[in-house]
């Protein structure tokens, strides 16, 4: 079979809807889940967008990839979305999975969750270390936490000699994947604090945590089946470039900004494969939780010149990103317009060619929030 990193094969894109639960029992419902297929009934602005009297009470029924409905837990979204990319990054592919959906929807349960309801960033993170783990234990290749597991401590580790040193002090996985999840709630408690001041800034923020894997296969094609065998877990340096201009979240140095850092801890392969000439293969799993997504007139912006020029940066975005995926799951060969904005351009290596893309879009049950709901179901829809 070929190597991974040649194979050629379609980009794919996913769509999928999540409704998270109600936190109000006193108001009423506008959207309900069965199966694959999402259904908006109901809201109080139906008669704006639906037509009285036809159809069954202005229902509209739309039909993902995937639909979860406000009981699904945080791990049958990760065994759907999370999992299957976990996987690719494995086989050297990239892969990203974006949380879409305005504020107060779910994007960032989704995305980091909870200590006791752990979301997508940490259980990709665990599975990833979990995977590299059973492999090591299976070649007796030694991987080592870094000590200080940030973008730049990561990127110092490249140097040379540094991989060679004792890689005995990590036990197992699980230390790595602690520190990547110690990473996670310190960008999500600073993010959380810049939240509190700025009035709900990561709302306009994007945050983009990059998973980053690289492994050493062998140069020569026919041995390509043994890549794994030797690899190494590396930080990424890449969103240190996230532009502010379109409220993409920069990592560690941010003061003012809502911060979730990037990265994992840093490991390296100590094992050698004597005679043989090695390549290393770099593959990311991008998570993103997009800032939200509802319009710049609901922000009550307007008053104040900078937030709105974040507004409509934001937008501006998220219409760009919008313009990517609807152009890579149109299966067009045409021109797929990753210049438009800093964020299509960041993820650019990892939309499109042989990478897989998850969207999910976090919609609120309620039917106060019907035309939000609604807009992200179309948006949605225009992504499949
Ligand atoms: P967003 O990031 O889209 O602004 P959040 O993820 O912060 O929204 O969700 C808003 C609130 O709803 C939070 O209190 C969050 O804990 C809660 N929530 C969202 N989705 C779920 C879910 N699936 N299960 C339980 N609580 C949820
Ligand atoms: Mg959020």
């Amino acid at each position: 079979s070929p190597p991974a990193s040649c194979g050629f094969r379609q980009s794919s894109v996913r769509v999928a809807v999540r409704v998270r639960p109600s936190g109000n029992a006193h108001e009423s419902a506008a959207v309900s889940v069965s199966g694959r297929t999402v259904t908006l009934t109901g809201g109080p602005l139906t008669h704006h967008y639906g037509k009285p009297g036809e159809g069954k009470d202005d229902a509209q029924v739309f039909a993902y990839d995937h639909a979860f409905g406000p009981s699904a837990d945080q791990l049958s979204v990760f065994a759907a979305c999370g999992a299957p990319l976990v996987k690719e990054i494995l086989e050297g592919f990239n892969a990203t999975i974006f949380a879409y959906g305005q504020t107060g929807s779910g994007k960032t349960h989704t995305m980091l969750g909870t200590a006791l309801e752990p979301g997508l960033v940490p259980r990709s993170a665990y599975f990833l270390f979990e995977r590299l783990q059973a492999m090591r234990a299976r070649d007796a290749s030694k991987v080592r936490a870094d000590e200080a597991a940030t973008p730049r401590a990561a990127k110092s580790s490249d140097d040379e000699g540094d991989e060679e040193e004792d890689a005995g002090g990590g036990e197992g996985g699980g230390e790595e994947a602690a520190d990547v999840i110690d990473l996670i709630s310190r960008g999500n408690g600073q993010r959380a604090t810049a939240a509190t001041k700025m009035n709900a800034a990561s709302s306009r923020s994007h945050a983009v945590f990059t998973l980053v894997l690289e492994q050493q296969v062998p140069v020569d094609e026919d041995e390509a089946g043994e890549a794994g065998e030797a690899l190494a877990a590396d930080a990424d340096e890449d969103a240190d470039t996230a532009a502010t201009d379109e409220g993409i979240v920069p990592t560690e140095e941010s003061e003012a900004g809502a911060t979730l850092s990037s990265g994992g801890s840093s490991a390296t392969a100590s094992r050698r494969r004597a005679r043989r000439s090695m390549r290393t293969l770099r593959s990311k799993l991008n998570l993103v939780d997009l800032a939200g997504s509802e319009r710049a007139k609901l922000s009550g912006a307007d008053e104040d010149k900078k937030m709105m020029s974040e507004c409509v940066a934001i937008n501006k975005s998220l219409a760009a990103l919008g313009n990517v995926i609807a152009a890579l799951s149109g299966g067009r060969a045409t021109h797929v317009p990753y210049r438009e904005s800093k964020l299509t351009q960041l993820l650019e290596e990892s939309l499109g060619g042989n990478a897989q893309t998850v969207m999910i879009n976090a919609v609120s049950p309620h039917s106060s929030h019907y035309a939000e709901t609604l807009s992200t179901l179309q948006w949605a829809k225009r992504a499949q």
